[in-house]
């Protein structure tokens, strides 16, 4: 009752709550109906949608819940302390630096992902970022629409054939993106220490960063972020790079160094980047990035289509069933050592 006060009229419930309906879910940020329709197909389930996200909002809705949805919104710990019969978190998505996964780990509590239902929107992204940034693609629009026709022997792009491309970090979405930018002719290299290289016979691999970043014309990023790929891109590592070069980051603010590519950029030595994600989001007015029209922006947009809202709210509420009915995919499953845990304390 301490709080009820300072809940906040953003709960909407599931219309038909039958008194089988002992499991809750709450969905914080929406879901497509599509998602929701499978909540609905539950006699044993109701649901809360919540939009106001701050935690104090949260806390009020938490006490009774079996199972959390979330998208972007931060799950603070002090949130989840008081959430003494939660099951699983299902992550609309596949980052989930928003989430405290050690805490999450050290209560049991699964913590899932969508796998690789954003993969090809966020590969077209890199694309879209690629091409925008090689082909001066904002300056050429907002001339155009200016009335500024002599724009195109100014500003001159570049081709993406025959240029090398690095990929750091050969997962679901590097996979997509290596697809599409052999289609346009590049050479892709990949640097990933952790991949089965064997299972990719005919990728070229780089075993270091620096050996990668000295032949790479473009690198784009798609590693989680975490403490060793923090600034992983940082002054030094464009400075390795090719006079000329592209960045491009659609995976987590903060893997680039965003002041040191920003001064990459204006001295020319970077030759242009493509940014999806930034450090603080959103990003502030004031942010330098903004200024620089050579730093293609797009508002952390890269799963944001029609067929990936639709299969990522899907495969959201699908994980947050299967961890309610202890059927869980581990596979999407990103602190995978709460599984073999349950199942030991049942044997
Ligand atoms: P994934 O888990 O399939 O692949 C990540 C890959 O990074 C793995 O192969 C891993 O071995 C590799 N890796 C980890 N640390 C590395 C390091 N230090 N150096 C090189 N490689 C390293 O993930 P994914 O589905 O391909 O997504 C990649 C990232 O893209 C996610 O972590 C997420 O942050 C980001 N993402 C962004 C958006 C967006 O809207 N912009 C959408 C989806 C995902």
């Amino acid at each position: 009752m301490a709080i009820a006060w300072r809940c906040r009229g953003t709960a909407v419930w599931s219309a038909l709550v039958t008194a089988d309906a002992t499991k809750k879910i709450l969905v914080i940020q929406p879901l497509r109906p599509e998602a929701l329709r499978l909540f609905e197909a539950r006699r044993d389930v109701r649901f809360e949608i919540v939009s106001d996200f701050s935690p104090d909002n949260l806390l009020c809705h938490v006490g009774d819940v079996d199972a959390i949805t979330i998208r972007d919104a931060q799950l603070p710990q002090s949130v989840l302390a008081r959430a003494p019969q939660l099951k699983v978190i299902s992550r609309h998505g596949v980052g989930f630096d928003n989430i405290p996964i050690d805490y999450c780990t050290a209560r049991g509590i699964p913590v899932t992902v969508v796998g690789d239902v954003n993969a090809i929107s966020v590969a077209e992204q890199t694309l879209f970022l690629l091409l925008a940034a090689a082909r001066g693609g904002t300056q050429l629009d907002a001339a155009v629409r200016r009335g500024d026709f002599a724009a195109r022997s100014r500003i001159v792009g570049v081709e993406l054939h025959g240029r090398v491309l690095l990929i750091i970090g050969f997962g679901r979405i590097g996979r997509e993106v290596a697809t599409r930018a052999r289609a346009f002719g590049m050479t892709v290299r990949v640097f990933d220490p952790h991949i089965e290289r064997r299972n990719y016979p005919d990728t070229s691999f780089v075993d270091d960063l620096g050996d990668g970043l000295a032949e790479a014309q473009v690198v784009s990023l798609h590693v989680p972020l975490s403490p060793s790929t923090r600034n992983l891109i940082g002054g030094s590592e464009l400075a390795r790079m090719p006079a000329g070069a592209i960045v491009i980051n659609t995976a987590r603010g903060g893997i680039v160094d965003e002041t040191a590519l920003l001064a990459a950029v204006k001295s020319g030595r970077i030759r242009a980047a493509g940014l999806d994600t930034f450090v603080t989001e959103p990003l502030p007015p004031e942010n330098p990035l903004i200024a620089e029209e050579r730093i293609v922006l797009s508002p952390h947009s890269a799963a944001l289509t029609e067929e990936c809202l639709i299969a990522m709210g899907v495969a959201t509420a699908r994980n947050a069933l299967a961890g309610l009915d202890g059927a869980l995919d581990p596979q999407l499953v990103v602190n995978r050592t709460v599984l073999s845990e349950a199942r030991r304390a049942l044997q």
